[in-house]
């Protein structure tokens, strides 16, 4: 996918009027206010943020940075570097694979974090659940889109998504003992679209090394 570059900075202007354009850092910055009603608790905020969006940002995910009095430091989805931890780069990522742009991108995970901060300032407890860092947050992701309920079967099915082709007759990675054209069928062969490869790749690299190290 190609964005439309100026274009969904331009989207994301006329929406967010209290953000201004830096052309010159490729910046987005200012003011983002919040005025969302979720789970029956109307929530209405400001922040002051920085969005860097890279050119290709389709496959160079955009980085939120917020002052550090706008997000508690127990509110723990801040990276070190301070920028936010919005979901794992393969969620993000495959949105964008999907043809959204960058105002759906805002919609889908920035407003939703920063309800989420708030709603934590009021209730402490994550109003969406809570997500797990690192590999298992990683993994997590897998899980949800795979439809298994442990990390191991998704790590598996992760591998034979990226490693192989579709075969109906063999063993289903999920671990069932089923086969596949009885078991995981549909979600293996969604998930194998070419458009996910390179991102899945990535993640299944990173998990294996991790893996091999801990054995
Ligand atoms: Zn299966």
């Amino acid at each position: 996918m190609k964005n439309n570059y100026l274009g969904d900075i331009q989207l994301v202007l006329s929406n967010f009027t209290k953000l201004s354009w830096d052309n010159y850092n490729k910046r987005l910055h200012g003011t983002i206010e919040i005025n969302h009603i979720y789970l029956d608790e109307h929530i209405i905020s400001s922040f002051e943020i920085e969005i860097t969006v890279p050119i290709n940002y389709e496959e160079v995910l955009p980085r939120v940075i917020c002052n550090a009095k706008g997000v508690p430091l127990r509110f723990n989805h801040v990276y070190k570097n301070g920028v936010l931890c919005l979901a794992t780069d393969a969620d993000q990522l495959c949105f964008f694979a999907d043809g959204n742009n960058l105002f759906d991108w805002m919609q889908e995970y920035v407003i939703p974090y920063f309800f989420a901060v708030e709603y934590y300032k009021k209730y402490s407890t994550y109003p969406f659940g809570e997500r797990q860092h690192g590999n298992k947050g990683i993994l997590s992701f897998y899980m949800e889109k795979f439809s298994v309920n442990t990390y191991d079967k998704a790590f598996n099915m992760l591998k034979y998504i990226v490693m192989n082709s579709y075969r109906g007759h063999i063993s289903c990675p999920c671990g069932s003992g089923k086969r596949i054209r009885q078991c995981h069928k549909n979600t293996i062969i969604y998930w194998q679209q070419e458009k996910y490869r390179k991102i899945f790749i990535e993640d299944y690299y990173n998990l294996s090394k991790e893996r091999k190290a801990n054995e």
